[in-house]
């Protein structure tokens, strides 16, 4: 379990993420990677160190006021670069990061390429951005209410931050054994599994039960 931080607000999102990320170093991970919300969700990720993900998006586009990024320690799948996180839906729509282990994975992801889903990596992770989507599309329901459903579904220790390309001013977050803290500064929101990439911007953080 290792380390997730998001954004959401006014400024530009890829400083507050990066300098986020170094803050959670400490915890321990193998790879890295990041989601930046424009017209579309762009995501860049690197096995190995924080630098190196910085050394790679350093000729690529990373504008967007809101984002959200994630240190891996590899539980489901090698540390590769595929394997990292954050994981896209299908037709690039969702993207999630998550720290944790989904234990039915295995069950969850036969169902799912049952159903037609093409999945891209080994992780336990990317099984709950497909069930996640194949429900907003069966229950056309919001986004929050398709996580809920999905969530009730999984059997294990989550953080778990998503975002959507048709949604780009909100920011969904859910827990359960993993730990996880938002920060509310003005006009602007923060999530990380820690307060340590928060308390630079605002004193008002909330340790998630
Ligand atoms: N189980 C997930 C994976 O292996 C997340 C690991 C983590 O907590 O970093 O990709």
């Amino acid at each position: 379990m290792c380390g997730i931080v998001a954004y959401l607000g006014p400024r530009e999102a890829y400083p507050i993420l990066i300098k986020g990320l170094h803050r959670l170093e400490y915890r321990g991970y193998d790879s890295a990677g990041i989601c930046l919300v424009d017209t579309d969700l762009k995501i860049y990720k690197q096995k190995g160190k924080v630098s190196e993900l910085e050394q790679f998006v350093m000729d690529k586009d990373v504008s967007g006021t809101a984002g959200m990024a994630h240190t891996r320690w590899a539980t489901h799948g090698e540390p590769t670069q595929i394997n990292a996180h954050p994981h896209y839906s299908q037709n690039n729509r969702l993207a999630i990061i998550h720290n944790g282990i989904i234990e039915n994975y295995a069950s969850l992801r036969s169902e799912l390429i049952n159903r037609g889903y093409q999945f891209l990596s080994d992780t336990d992770t990317e099984v709950l951005i497909h069930l996640i989507d194949d429900i907003q599309k069966n229950e056309k329901c919001e986004l929050e209410e398709a996580v809920r459903i999905a969530l009730n579904q999984v059997i294990g220790a989550y953080a778990i931050v998503i975002l959507s390309k048709d949604d780009p001013n909100k920011i969904i977050a859910a827990r359960k054994g993993s730990p996880m803290v938002i920060g509310v500064g003005k006009d602007e929101f923060f999530v990380a599994s820690d307060a340590t990439p928060i308390i630079e911007y605002t004193n008002n953080v909330v340790f998630m039960n």
